[in-house]
């Protein structure tokens, strides 16, 4: 199996789970959803297609902006 240069995960859930961490963490983050590569067979985020249903309630609930705060703040105390 080749390897991808993209960050690669073993199952959808984990590739989820990174999405939504990487648009807390990452204000320039574009990604909207992941999908199964077709040459490593792993997960992969991509800013293509149409906004994950799960991403999607994060965002509406107010999620990914409460936790963005908070990692903020966490970034400004540890350093
Ligand atoms: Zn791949």
């Amino acid at each position: 199996m080749p390897n991808c240069n993209k960050r690669s995960y073993l199952t959808e859930n984990l590739a989820l789970d990174a999405l939504i961490e990487a648009r807390i963490r990452f204000l320039q983050n574009s990604s909207v959803t992941v999908y199964q590569c077709e040459d490593c067979g792993q997960w992969h985020l991509t800013s293509r297609g149409n906004v994950h249903p799960r991403l999607a309630k994060e965002l509406e609930s107010g999620n990914v902006a409460k936790s963005r705060l908070a990692y903020q703040w966490e970034k400004k105390l540890r350093y």
